[in-house]
């Protein structure tokens, strides 16, 4: 292959196939950069080759050739140290022209062009580009080390069906209409769920499949309405057990991007997660929130106007200092835009510090943050926060920059009398307060703000290619159900067929409190992405039935939807749990790469159309008429 070609091999003869990435035309010699999907080999052709020569001499970028040549070391100072193949060169003694190539729109030979639109249309010019082809080659990788792994643990690769019923994952359908049956409908899978559980049913113990999955949703970014999980299935395992055979594929697919991860990987609850982080996807690479709740007294709320009983929360962000006053105060204000009206405010740790009556509130605060800063750096003999700030005034190094947020006076009232936009919160909200929740989300959010914004300056997101690059964490107890505004019901928060917890179910919580009903789900995160989400299930038919009417469904409804699931629970059925993680995000963060359509082949835009084949496109009369369809125009 091109890109294989070394100094040892000076004295071979070889026959290179590829594209002409880039011709330079010397008069006497033509030079003909060679790629294929190994790289690029630079081929030399002397008018002395005649018949050779002439054919070089009418390639053109993208043509398609053969070369027949030998290999030889260029000449010293001529080497090219940026191409693996820099220290050689293959003089042709034959050249044939098996393709020629109209001019393409964009050159594979350079970097991606700024319009997507445009690469997607020629999707197979633009997966020419060694970038492109890394990144499949990769993936490929990934998922080998992947499978490797779970045949290796005793699982079984099944495939389930893609023309089956609805699986509520919380999207809308695809629908496929039936031929043969008038006015019925096949819908795509949005996840093998329910087949992997009936697995269990039937005895297979250990179910895994790297699954297409279709959801029909407002796209953003970051999401394909067609994308793949690596899903999997056991009977009768802990959670233990899913959390060790997930972090050992992980493992193995990292290692395959020679990335050495060390398992086992943070574990933490729900709960925990939004209240060290806000968030129910917490970014790790960023020091956690603190809870100054016990610091700030109410004597001491009373004299700086903050509400009582609400949280406070301070945090730090790493190397983000240098800020003149000036500057200090435009983020105070900028944050404090930030917050709108929903009753939090930034709380001037200057003045504290410089307050005779606060000074001792400013040692507390300082104690509190720097704890947990010396916990997240990981060393113990780090100076205090503000010492540092105040070494690094001195020495002009970078400090940390340390922000506390406190609810206003009027705080409570405001949000009882449900004036405060977007501040309601039903979901997730065993909190004994929606407010307080809402108030752990928001300084969240505002911790990653800022640590967005000054990560030139911490450079804590940067790429190193280390194991340390990559913060893994387990998230458990996930609230079982979510209030949904819209409809005014309670949804499943992952999928129905997750397990309540015990304790919550024996409570009777499922009838008479359900933001506090817990689930045996599981997230596994990221730096701060939702990598894959799993749970125990239920295996007991009248769970089940209770679950469904829990949410909202009538026993005949759960019937209709589900009768053949619940009847397969009264057969028999094993413990069982599982997992799935999204394999394009995987492969998207191994390749360090900005979007999925660079990772997935024939990616479909944000408005899910495939630019290339042109998809989707109105059906035929004919075929309208064969699936008893009729389109109806919008008025
Ligand atoms: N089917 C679930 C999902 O797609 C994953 C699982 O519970 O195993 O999120």
């Amino acid at each position: 292959m091109c890109g294989e070609l070394r100094a040892e091999d000076a004295g071979q003869d070889v026959v290179l196939m590829g594209w002409v990435n880039r011709r330079r035309d010397h008069g006497g010699l033509i030079f003909l950069d060679l790629r294929d999907r190994s790289g690029i080999a630079q081929i030399v052709v002397d008018e002395k080759s005649a018949a050779a020569h002439a054919k070089a001499d009418a390639a053109r970028p993208e043509f398609v050739v053969a070369v027949k040549g030998t290999v030889r070391r260029r000449a010293a100072g001529l080497e090219n140290p940026n191409m693996p193949t820099g220290e050689i060169e293959v003089v042709a003694s034959e050249l044939l022209l098996l393709n020629d190539a109209r001019t393409p729109p964009f050159s594979p030979a350079e970097d991606a062009i700024a319009n997507e639109e445009v690469r997607l249309k020629y999707r197979y010019l633009d997966l020419r580009r060694t970038e492109m082809q890394a990144n499949f080659a990769l993936r490929s990788r990934v998922a080998m080390a992947i499978r490797n792994y779970l045949v290796g643990e005793g699982f079984l690769e099944i495939e389930t069906p893609f023309m089956t019923r609805s699986t509520p994952e919380g999207a809308r359908d695809y629908l496929v209409p039936s031929r043969i049956h008038a006015g019925s409908f096949y819908a795509l899978p949005q996840s093998p769920q329910i087949f992997k559980q009936i697995l269990m049913v039937s005895g297979f113990d250990r179910y895994f499949q790297i699954a297409r999955c279709f959801r029909d949703e407002d796209l953003r970014a970051d999401r394909q309405p067609e994308f793949t999980q690596i899903d999997l299935e056991m009977s009768f395992p802990q959670m233990d057990t899913i959390f060790r055979v997930t972090e050992g594929f992980l493992t193995a697919a990292f290692a395959a991007a020679g990335v050495a991860l060390t398992p086992p990987f943070v574990r933490m609850t729900y709960d925990e997660a939004i209240r060290n982080y806000g968030i129910d996807k917490p970014d790790m690479r960023l020091p956690a929130m603190v809870s100054l709740t016990e610091e700030l007294t109410p004597e001491l709320r009373e004299k700086l106007k903050i509400e009582q009983g609400l949280p406070v929360l301070g945090f730090v962000v790493p190397d983000a200092g240098n800020l003149s006053g000036t500057e200090r105060k435009k983020l105070m204000n900028e944050i404090r835009g930030g917050f709108g009206d929903c009753g939090l405010d930034v709380l001037d740790l200057v003045r504290l510090q410089t307050s005779q009556e606060f000074s001792e509130l400013f040692v507390h605060i300082d104690q509190a943050l720097s704890t947990e800063y010396r916990k997240f750096l990981g060393k113990e003999d780090t100076p205090s926060v503000f010492q540092s700030i105040m070494s690094g005034q001195s020495t002009g190094q970078p400090y940390p920059l340390a922000i506390v947020v406190t609810p206003k006076l009027g705080t409570t009232a405001q949000h009882r009398a449900g004036t405060v936009a977007g501040i309601l919160t039903h979901g997730h909200s065993w909190h004994s307060d929606p407010l307080e929740t809402s108030i752990y989300k928001r300084v969240g959010a505002l911790r990653l703000e800022l640590g967005a914004k000054y990560a030139d300056k911490h450079g804590l997101f940067a790429k190193t290619g280390a194991a340390a690059d990559f913060k893994f964490v387990w998230v458990t107890d996930f609230p079982m159900y979510e209030w949904n505004e819209e409809t005014r019901t309670w949804d499943a928060a992952h999928h129905p067929f997750t397990s309540p917890h015990e304790d919550d179910i024996r409570a009777g919580r499922l009838a008479s409190d359900k933001g506090a009903v817990r689930a045996l789900a599981y997230d596994i995160v990221l730096n701060g992405n939702e990598l894959g989400s799993g749970s125990i299930r239920i295996h007991r038919k009248d769970v089940q039935a209770e679950i469904f009417r829990s949410l909202g469904m009538t026993d005949a409804e759960a019937h209709e939807r589900f009768g053949f699931f619940l009847d397969a629970l009264e057969y028999g059925t094993p413990p069982h749990g599982g997992i799935a993680l999204g394999l394009d995000r995987i492969v998207m963060i191994l390749a360090g790469a900005a979007s999925l359509r660079e990772v997935i082949a024939f990616p479909k835009t944000a408005k899910a159309i495939d630019l290339m084949v042109d998809a989707p496109t109105p059906a035929t009369p004919q075929q309208l008429r064969e699936l008893h369809l009729r389109i109806a125009t919008r008025s």
